[in-house]
């Protein structure tokens, strides 16, 4: 099989990957993005209602911290809004009894994207020429050449699928999974491949859920939405409508660990009844519901993510490279970002970051 010889390679179809993506395909007319899965948004990932995205991903961005969402925001003509916070709080202790606290507002103020945080990836989509982007292509392994890099694509227990040849790789995918999934020849030096295996994933190891209404009870209530529990499932609770009116919704992240989870319709019936406990008998009959648990992803999670890391940890480059094979091989992703690593911001400055080291005129 011939490889397809092309200028630069970025692997991951994220917002990292597609950010980076978006800001080489001016200059560089070789290049392509290979996504193992059927979609692009990697952990940005919204299902649809009747026009509105509820975001199972991320739901959050801080303007005051984090200007290069704020200006892709502006560039994709995108609008936020301030996440829901007026009113009162709930508590649920360990024995399940709920109590109304005071809300306790996140600062900095965390706003919400209308349209879901896939109008992004989906903004950036349509500036990034249609055949750049080539989804269902894993890539299985990563050879390091005489004159640049080779990049196999497929599953190791089947036939390659095909492969391609570059000058130049962005590796836009956690460190973590990359370490655990790709197969990199030669070996790669053991300080970075171990200090990419210890890059936690953020929020691999949670899962979330979202239920969606005609009206928003806990709002007459004089509630926020804002729940925190010790008995769960859920262990976060936010309001998460629309920014307009009609759909309202509650969502949170469940609060038991990925390797006790029993996922299944027994966890959204627990999920429904500890919401009408909270939020009143209307929270157990939404018009839709949807859950995500990000560590069965194999293209998010590995194993070592499932025990889940509940700090923020402070990512950095493994073992401080930001690419490796004397420049052939760059770091993109969120948890290889100089600063606000695992956040949207660290995945637009990290592939910012490789952008503009594999074309530095770009
Ligand atoms: C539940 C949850 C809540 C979150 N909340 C927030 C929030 O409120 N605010 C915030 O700023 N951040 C939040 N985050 C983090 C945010 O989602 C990430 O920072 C961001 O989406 C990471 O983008 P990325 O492109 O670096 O990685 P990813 O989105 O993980 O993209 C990596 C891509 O690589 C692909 N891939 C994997 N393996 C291969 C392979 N072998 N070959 C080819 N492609 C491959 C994947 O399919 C994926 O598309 C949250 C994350 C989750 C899961």
């Amino acid at each position: 099989m011939q490889p397809e010889t092309v200028d630069t390679i970025i692997i991951g179809g994220g917002l990292s990957g597609m950010y980076a993506a978006f800001l080489l395909a001016p200059t560089n007319r070789s290049l392509v993005l290979l996504e193992a899965r059927s979609r692009v948004g990697g952990r940005i990932l919204c299902p649809e209602h009747q026009g509105f995205f509820a975001d199972l991903g991320p739901s959050w961005y801080w303007p005051m911290i984090n200007p290069r969402v704020n200006a892709l925001i502006r560039a994709l003509h995108l609008k936020g809004y301030p996440q829901f916070e007026t009113g009162l709080g709930r508590f649920q202790a360990k024995d399940g009894h709920a109590e109304t606290i005071a809300g306790y507002p996140m600062e900095p103020p965390g706003w919400r994207l209308a349209g879901g945080m896939i109008s992004l990836v989906n903004g950036l989509r349509e500036r990034i020429p249609e055949a750049v982007i080539r989804l269902n292509h894993p890539v299985c392994e990563i050879q390091r050449l005489d004159d640049g890099v080779g990049v196999t694509v497929g599953r190791f227990d089947q036939e390659p699928r095909c492969r391609l040849k570059a000058s130049r790789v962005i590796l836009a995918l956690p460190p973590r999974l990359a370490a655990r999934s790709i197969l990199f020849t030669p070996d790669l030096p053991y300080d970075l491949a171990q200090a990419m295996l210890r890059a936690s994933t953020w929020m691999a190891g949670h899962a979330k859920f979202f239920a969606l209404y005609d009206q928003a009870d806990w709002r007459r209530f004089g509630l926020s939405g804002q729940g925190f529990s010790l008995c769960g499932p859920l262990g976060e609770i936010h309001d998460g409508s629309s920014d307009t009116h009609r759909p309202y919704g509650l969502t949170g992240f469940v609060g038991i660990p990925a390797l006790r989870r029993n996922n299944g319709d027994g966890m959204i019936r627990a999920i429904l009844t500890q919401l009408s406990l909270l939020y009143g008998p209307g929270a157990a009959q939404p018009l839709n519901v949807y859950y995500q648990d990000w560590a069965r992803e194999e293209f998010t999670a590995t194993e070592y993510d499932k025990r889940a890391a509940h700090h923020h940890p402070e990512f950095l480059p493994p073992s401080g490279a930001t690419s490796f094979w004397n420049g052939a091989v760059h770091f993109a992703g969120t948890e290889t970002a100089d600063e606000l690593g695992g956040y949207l911001e660290g995945a637009l400055s990290s592939a910012e970051r490789a952008a503009s080291a594999v074309c530095p005129f770009g």
